[in-house]
């Protein structure tokens, strides 16, 4: 009988793909003076569609590892896209999990959520304690569970945790473990540890950004909890796990770019992070380039050791479904698509209110679901 684990897997070129998921937020009254309704619709589990802005006679239709619609909880997005990589990084291996998208289309309510809506960030941290602390102690390693929090702004790195940080330098060291020499890292030894070190700081990068010219839509937010494990005996083994959780800078940058035809290193304007995240995704992905280009950006730098290679990632691309969005969903929903079809068939839209029919239709006419 063939046995898969003897298999080669091809060795040390195996990249892993990186997991798209998509999030749709509810549609807000607010975002659509016009009262034009929705411009996206979700299909099923992993589908979606999106009017044809070149003809609206069609529909584009996008499929992905995971489609999230509007009804979906912050319980749900962590239970299918996030929770399924932690365990990975209690055994020595490197997770990451960015929310990309347009301002205002969730990335920051994904990630961090409110107090009743709890995000990622907290429900990942939580389970990082459960899931050590369920370890049995027979196994024989002990674990230590560290953080950091940094913020990369126009391509330089400042340690959140530390105010009044400098730019800081990203290295390699022999074994092409990324750090930052400098950057704190604290222990936590349990959830409210965690809380009593991020919450502040998380408040500075906010209050900063109102007076920084929305600094939060420009900047990438990034968490890392690492996790340490010691074989109790001797030689005393170790093995060290990094998650990054990323808040990622606006994806509207990229297609401002892409309109007015500025050189990508000319402007300041520019997200040179972000575009250069999206070449690795692609590159990563298709899983046809010869070098994925880590070593453009800060961002994609700092990740290297954990995003694509052996490392666990997920992007989760948040879309607004007011039609003020529209050329940003665009954007966002072409990069990273597993696949898009243009459908011959006009989009429907949701929100128009059902009138009574006067006369009753017995039987079933072609696209009129009374839904
Ligand atoms: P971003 O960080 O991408 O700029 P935010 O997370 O700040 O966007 O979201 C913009 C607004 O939409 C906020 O008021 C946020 O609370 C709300 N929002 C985003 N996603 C959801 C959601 N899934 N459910 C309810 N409200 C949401
Ligand atoms: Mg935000």
């Amino acid at each position: 009988m063939a046995q898969r684990v003897g298999l080669s897997d091809g060795g040390s070129k195996k990249t892993s793909r990186v997991r798209v998921a998509v999030r749709l937020r509810p549609y807000m009254g607010k975002e659509d003076e016009k009262g034009e309704g929705s411009c996206v619709k979700g299909l099923d589990s992993q589908n979606l569609e999106i009017i044809n802005w070149r003809n609206a006679t069609e529909t584009v239709k996008y499929h992905f590892d995971a489609f999230h619609g509007e009804q979906t909880t912050q319980q749900e997005v962590f239970l299918s896209s996030v929770k399924p990589v932690l365990p990975h990084i209690l055994n020595g291996q490197n997770a990451s999990v960015f929310a990309y998208g347009p301002t205002g289309a969730g990335k920051t309510h994904t990630m961090l959520g409110s107090s009743e809506q709890a995000g990622v960030i907290p429900r990942a941290v939580r389970e990082v304690f459960d899931l050590v602390r369920a370890r049995d102690e027979e196994e024989g390693w002990d674990y230590s569970i560290g953080m950091s929090y940094l913020e990369i702004y126009n391509e330089k790195v400042l340690d959140l945790l530390s105010p009044n940080s400098h730019d800081l330098p990203i290295r390699e060291d022999k074994d092409k473990n990324i750090l930052i020499p400098g950057l704190t890292h604290t222990t936590i030894s349990s959830f409210s540890d965690f809380d009593k070190h991020f919450v502040p700081a998380s408040l500075n990068r906010t209050t900063a950004s109102t007076k920084l010219n929305q600094r939060s839509s420009r900047s990438h937010a990034i968490l890392l909890i690492k996790v340490v494990r010691t074989r109790r005996a001797l030689p005393n083994r170790q093995q060290i796990g990094k998650l990054y959780l990323v808040d990622l800078a606006g994806s509207e940058d990229n297609r401002r770019t892409g309109n007015q035809g500025i050189r990508l290193k000319e402007s300041g304007a520019i997200n040179l992070s972000l575009f250069t995240l999206s070449k690795v995704v692609d590159s990563l992905n298709s899983g046809t380039a010869i070098r994925v280009p880590y070593r453009d950006s800060k961002l994609t730098r700092l990740l290297q050791d954990s995003l694509g290679g052996s490392a666990h990632s997920v992007m989760i691309t948040n879309i607004a479904p007011e039609y003020k969005y529209y050329f940003d969903t665009f954007t966002a929903l072409n990069f990273a698509a597993k696949s898009k079809l243009i459908v011959n068939k006009p989009f429907t839209r949701e929100t128009v209110a059902v009138m009574p029919v006067k006369r009753s239709r017995e039987g079933h006419e072609a696209g009129g679901s009374g839904t």
